[in-house]
């Protein structure tokens, strides 16, 4: 069931209504007008006075659409083609052999499919990282909003801000910004020149970090494999004196983490440097099934919880994942972790999300927020959280504007 809204005011009946931010509401009813959800309850209380047309969904529960926080559309093309190495350096490795023998027609098709893929899965946001800028078009092109993260690499710092943004249109739906790939990508110099022009402009700030222990080894000795990769590409760079911290500390002695900060990963970061990130006010990002393919750890997401972080999802890309969807993600969440509540789930996968990528019109049903929803079949009389979290719909319908 896929409903596109009609621009005069319309009532939306379903069984349930999940707004996330509070208990889900039995016999629940939106109205909705110009894409934007004007009212929203229990049905008797929204129906109340209200003269327009009315539709009945029947025995489903609507939820809002899902945030993806983290991918790379442009890796899609790279799908069942990569294999763990059972080392990080060992995959970036061949990522960016393989990566080298693809054409762009190659990349943009498939960053086409996995779209339609995320559009099938209930993804309504989306953080996409990319380096190239193919993706930009695909994204300008589909039904759902995003951020484009136009990723730099240059730990030499040779290059300058003006560079990534040639293609910078932030239009229609999709915001651009500019994103350090990682703190042992990204000279120092050029990390805090990134972050001071997203700042200035009010613009999410995405990262990967503490993804794996190569990185911590690099950034606390400047040696190991990540040192050996750069030589490799010829990004090494003498005046590099390796700040001996760990990657949370090193960011935070460059200025960088705020609230406007998405930390992707973070599976290396101890107790003290999720301290650091609550106290800053920084978003971490989950990408576990991602960790989990490439043996890397997984973070402490009770302890973020505990300190009062707000943890999102993400998928990463295909060549990491086998899927680009974020009800796995929640369902790796609820295995990994069974004694987080499923509430706090369905935040990391919608609300939490929206808010690291600066949207507070998404991620959540409530009054003046943007109606894109999930139209979910629900054949029990009861509906759970946990239920729809261990067991992610096969059939998803929507209504959107
Ligand atoms: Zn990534």
């Amino acid at each position: 069931m896929e409903i596109r809204l009609s621009k005069d005011p319309t009532l939306y009946r379903a069984r349930f209504l999940d707004p996330v931010v509070e208990p889900p509401i039995e016999d629940g009813a939106v109205i909705t007008a110009r894409g934007v959800i004007v009212e929203s309850g229990p049905y008797q209380r929204v129906k109340k006075g209200f003269l327009g047309p009315e539709q009945d969904l029947g025995d489903v529960l609507l939820l809002p659409a899902l945030v993806n926080v983290h991918t790379h559309l442009e890796l899609s093309c790279l799908k069942w083609r990569l294999t763990p190495t059972g080392s990080f350096v060992g995959w970036v490795k061949n990522l960016l052999r393989l990566r080298g023998q693809i054409r762009p027609e190659e990349t943009i098709a498939a960053a086409q499919e996995a779209l339609k893929e995320m559009w099938r899965q209930g993804i309504g946001l989306l953080g996409d990282h990319g380096n190239t800028g193919l993706s930009v078009a695909v994204l300008r092109e589909a039904p759902l909003d995003s951020v484009f993260f136009r990723e730099v690499i240059d730990f030499r710092g040779k290059s300058t801000l003006k560079e990534y943004l040639k293609e910078n249109l932030t239009s229609g739906r999709v915001t651009y910004s500019l994103a350090p790939h990682a703190p042992y990508t990204v000279s120092p110099l050029l990390m805090q020149a990134i972050k001071s022009w997203t700042r200035k402009y009010g613009l999410p700030f995405s990262l990967h970090v503490a993804e794996s222990p190569e990185e911590v080894t690099f950034l606390k000795t400047g040696k190991g494999p990540i040192r050996e990769l750069l030589a490799e590409r010829g990004q090494w760079s003498a005046s590099f004196v390796p700040p001996g911290l760990s990657p949370v500390f090193y960011l935070d002695q460059l200025g960088v983490l705020d609230q406007d900060t998405i930390c992707v990963h973070l599976t290396q970061a101890s107790c003290e440097e999720l301290e650091l990130l609550a106290q800053r006010g920084s978003r971490p990002c989950l990408c576990l099934r991602s960790n989990t393919f490439l043996g890397v750890g997984i973070p402490k997401v009770p302890l973020m919880l505990k300190l009062g972080l707000k943890p999102c999802l993400g998928t990463d890309s295909l060549a990491s994942n086998d899927r680009l969807s974020v009800f796995a993600e929640m369902a790796a969440v609820a295995k990994f972790f069974p004694e987080i509540p499923a509430d706090v789930i369905l935040k990391m996968a919608t609300i939490w999300g929206a808010q690291a990528l600066k949207r507070k019109d998404l991620g959540l049903i409530t009054r003046d927020v943007r109606a894109d929803l999930l139209v979910i079949p629900w054949g029990e009389n009861f509906y759970e959280r946990e239920g729809l979290i261990n067991h992610p719909p096969e059939q998803l319908g929507r209504l959107y504007g």
